[in-house]
């Protein structure tokens, strides 16, 4: 794309109004599973820009509006977050600081959903002539149960889009920076908790009841060394995160522990062979001593797989809007559940940087940099452009 045209894009975005948008939403935040509040003020901002739908209410708080154009073509899908996080903001010096204690908008997902909000400004000023343009806000990203939630909504049936598209915030890279990478974008990982159940005693007489303290030792020994047994075909981690062991009670021996990880993987299927290999640790070092035992599972995200199609379109649209690039050597740390639309649709997941000297996301002073709102949005119109454009009928 051209830049005068880049520039006439531009020129039909009401920044002030989107700002207005995202900082209204930063200053009454709302947790996962509770975004009400949040979806209502969105679909107050996109009526505005006369949608051919509105579904609402899919998997909770999920809301889809989509714009039909005359001609049939291609669905593309763009999704972003309503939650906020259980973290209190301490920036004081911000006019839309957090009415919420102990809520605030520490992942940016204030500034993702006015990226796609203002879509609708575009798509409203400049509509496409054919296929169809989805903009989806999702409940609960951060517990990691949301996109699945949306996804198992009867409501999703007539959804069907031919590509699906999302973007992170990212600090730490230059302003509006892309960062890019093919295949996995982001790990997948899950909350791995272990429950040893044995026999409390006098704390004179320990071998008269059954303490899990050895081995509760030895599973987080195995766990931790888990990744370096060779077993794996990409990346793995694994990271205790907490331990628990009887009370603090000097004259119990105790008869009651907990242990819990969090497991990572480049690959689904390393984390398969991960949950697998840990389990039987715990399997071993339980029986071993006569505990009882219990693994469960929480915060349970798939690896997102950016398609090689869906990266064509990505790559083209950088190029079309003369955005810097940055191909990512490793897949980024942290899981995304929008891992559970590519699973189901051709799509990729990127992110914007928000500047190098922006605190880390989930830090209490963290606040989305609204001069990134005109770079997202812009890039969300150009992939949306090249998938829909009429040059590529039959190409
Ligand atoms: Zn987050
Ligand atoms: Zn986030």
């Amino acid at each position: 794309m051209p830049s005068h045209i880049q520039h006439e894009i531009a020129q039909n975005l009401d920044l002030d109004q989107l700002t207005a948008l995202r900082k209204e939403i930063h200053q009454h935040p709302e947790l996962s599973h509770y975004e009400g509040q949040t979806a209502e003020r969105i679909k107050r901002f996109l009526t505005q820009y006369n949608p051919t739908e509105i579904i609402e209410s899919i998997g909770g708080s999920g809301m889809i509006a989509l714009w039909t154009f005359s001609e049939d073509g291609p669905a593309v899908l763009f999704r972003c977050e309503l939650d906020a996080l259980p973290i209190q903001e301490i920036n004081d010096d911000l006019l839309y600081k957090s009415v919420v204690a102990n809520v605030g908008h520490k992942c940016g997902h204030d500034g993702h959903m006015a990226s796609v909000a203002g879509l609708a400004q575009l798509l409203h000023q400049k509509p496409f002539t054919r296929g169809k343009v989805m903009l989806l806000f999702q409940p609960a990203e951060e517990t990691g149960e949301g996109a699945a939630e949306m996804l198992e909504d009867e409501k999703m049936k007539a959804i069907q889009p031919d590509y699906v598209f999302a973007y992170h915030n990212l600090p730490g890279y230059p302003l509006g920076q892309v960062l890019t990478r093919e295949n996995t974008f982001a790990p997948a990982s899950a909350g791995m908790e272990v429950f040893l159940y044995g026999a409390t005693s006098h704390a004179g007489e320990p071998e008269r009841g059954n303490s899990p303290a050895l081995p509760m030792s030895n599973i987080i020994q195995a766990i931790t060394d888990l990744p370096q047994s060779g077993r794996y075909d990409g990346f793995v981690l694994t990271t205790v995160i907490h331990a628990l062991l009887g009370e603090v009670a000097f004259g119990i021996s105790p008869g009651y522990g907990e242990v819990r990880a969090t497991l990572r993987a480049h690959l689904d299927s390393d984390m398969e062979k991960l949950k697998q290999q840990a389990e039987a640790i715990v399997k071993q070092h339980a029986t071993a001593k006569n505990l009882e035992h219990k693994i469960g599972y929480r915060e349970v995200f798939p690896a997102v797989t950016n398609h090689e199609e869906a990266m064509t379109f990505l790559n083209a649209a950088i190029e079309a809007g003369k955005l810097n690039q940055q191909t990512l050597k490793e897949p980024v740390r942290w899981s995304e559940d929008f891992a559970h639309f590519t699973n189901r649709f051709p799509g990729a997941l990127f992110c914007l940087g928000s500047g190098k000297n922006q605190p880390a996301l989930h830090n209490a002073d963290y606040d989305y940099p609204d001069e990134l709102l005109p770079d997202a949005v812009q890039l969300f119109y150009n992939i949306a452009d090249q998938i829909l454009r009429e040059e590529r009928h039959g190409s």
